[in-house]
């Protein structure tokens, strides 16, 4: 992971905010080519989703609403983690990803204190407690005693002989003095509105996208003269005060999300095929921008661990260097928000269907999808590494609809007028579509390599041949093959393989 982070820093992907002021937790600011590769995921799923169909139609709604929004949809009273403090270092954790391990009393002893390791993958907290409680009971000596024990929680896939070796913790924080009980602690950023003071100024940084569109629904069918089933698609920033950010963009406090609420008739046995051809079409989709298939995966979440009112929840996971975690959610959430905002506005959420000529209040599908992930995702995915007349080549191999700068023009030599104007003129044409880079600087060979490295697909060079044939080399980033193309040809060639 920390390579990932690295290479983002040095190739202007991603930068702390903040950072000439030591960064700011949960922050990140998106460089030249982060801000090229975040707009070009946005307006691919914006093509595939909204602009593609007829089903689905726009929106883009404010970030700060009503907080009745809020209160209805279950935000003010439920999106919560539980949190502890310690006392000692007046830390905050979320109690639900804590490891312990002894530390060292005044006087002599040992007693269990938490260690601050939190990790958001099952695989790394399974093996990160592990790693832990061996320390602990090489510190402390095997047993470690009748009630200094571990809590089972963190310690889902230890053998049997392990799982005897250790003894458990029934209450961790009535053990771990330093700690405090385990409280709700609200992920909503609070801020307030005009210039009362008092609480009816409150209101709240959405933390997700979704509300808007189901606010907006009777305005988006009926302006939009939708027919159920439809979709009304938004992308947009969330901000979620997280307890603990971490793992880089995966999980930060300011966040896009690009969400769908796909609004189907009522009924039990209505939902099923919509949520599967959800699950497909994202998918098709995230295959198609250059996720790598070998490293996605499903996780269908089992009925005991769904939301009252939800159907059916699958993520998209993916390998991330950390291990495995949710990319995206497809989920079948019933007719519940709507419902929620009818009854706390006392407007109707239902609707008329033609056909059927029967009135109801529809369910919905929501694929949701974070940005941010699947920026991770796509950068962990295009890292690759292999050899280039018996060199060592590391460079990113980004599908060209997503690849933050879609081809470099090149001419062969810089001092050469001819060939410069040719170069120039043909770069001042395709800057007009795509973000096209200008290299005059060094050897070709060089040149290539400096695109490799950003990902680039295609390099074309302008040589003297181009002065006869009218004709340019293009060269494939990834086989690193040569063709030869009419310069009048160029962007067509390029068009084709940037819509791939
Ligand atoms: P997690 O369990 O990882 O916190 P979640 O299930 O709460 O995620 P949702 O509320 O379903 O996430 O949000 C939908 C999508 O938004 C997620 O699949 C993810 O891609 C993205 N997302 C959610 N929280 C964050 C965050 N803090 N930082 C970046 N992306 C996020």
């Amino acid at each position: 992971m920390d390579e990932v982070v690295s290479l983002c820093k040095r190739r202007g992907f991603v930068f702390q905010s903040s950072e000439i002021y030591n960064g700011f937790s949960g922050f990140f600011d998106y460089g030249p080519l982060g801000a090229e590769l975040k707009r070009n995921i946005k307006d691919r799923w914006w093509r595939e989703f909204v602009q593609g169909r007829s089903d689905v139609v726009g929106l883009d709604a404010s970030i700060i609403s009503s907080p009745k929004v809020w209160e209805a949809s279950g935000h003010v009273e439920q999106f919560t983690d539980p949190m502890v403090d310690c006392r000692e270092t007046k830390l905050r954790f979320r109690a639900d990803q804590l490891f312990y391990s002894p530390v060292k009393m005044e006087g002599g002893g040992d007693v269990l204190c938490h260690v601050c390791v939190q990790e958001d993958s099952e695989d790394n907290m399974a093996a990160a407690a592990k790693a832990q409680a061996k320390k602990i009971l090489k510190k402390a000596g095997t047993p470690l005693g009748q009630n200094a024990k571990l809590d089972p929680f963190q310690f889902k896939d230890l053998t049997q002989a392990e799982e005897e070796e250790l003894a458990v913790i029934p209450s961790p924080a009535s053990l771990l003095p330093t700690l405090t009980a385990p409280r709700d602690f609200n992920l909503m950023f609070e801020t307030s509105v005009g210039a009362a003071a008092d609480a009816s100024a409150a209101a709240y940084l959405r933390p997700e996208t979704a509300q808007a569109i189901f606010v907006n629904f009777k305005n988006a069918q009926s302006t939009g003269r939708m027919k159920v089933p439809f979709g009304v698609a938004q992308v947009g920033k969330a901000f979620r005060n997280e307890v603990t950010p971490r793992n880089f963009i995966f999980r930060s406090r300011e966040f896009e999300q690009m969400e769908i609420e796909y609004f189907i008739p009522p009924g039990d046995d209505v939902w099923q095929p919509f949520h599967e051809e959800w699950l497909a079409s994202a998918k098709k989709f995230l295959l198609g921008i250059g996720l790598r298939e070998d490293l996605m995966g499903l996780d269908v979440h089992a009925p005991g661990g769904l939301a009252h009112y939800a159907r059916a929840c699958t993520d998209i996971t993916f390998r991330f260097p950390f291990g495995v975690s949710e990319l995206m959610g497809v989920a079948a959430r019933g007719s519940y928000d709507l419902e929620q905002h009818a009854k706390a506005s006392g407007k109707s959420m239902e609707y008329f269907d033609d056909e059927t000529k029967t009135k109801y209040v529809p369910h919905v599908i929501e694929p949701s999808l974070g940005v941010d992930r699947l920026f991770l995702a796509l950068i962990c995915s295009a890292y690759a590494e292999d050899e280039v007349g018996g060199e060592k080549r590391n460079y990113l191999r980004f599908h060209p609809s997503v690849a933050p700068v879609k081809a470099s023009v090149l001419p062969l030599l810089k001092n050469k007028p001819e060939l410069v104007e040719v170069a120039a003129k043909l770069h001042e044409e395709l800057k007009k579509r795509w973000n096209v880079e200008y290299d005059a600087a060094g050897a070709v060979g060089r040149r290539y390599r400096r695109a490799d490295e950003i990902g680039t697909p295609f390099c074309i060079t302008v040589d003297f041949d181009t002065l006869e044939d009218k004709c340019v080399t293009i060269r494939d980033r990834d086989t690193t093959e040569q063709r030869r193309v009419p310069l009048d040809e160029v962007a067509a060639v390029l068009q084709k393989e940037i819509d791939g």
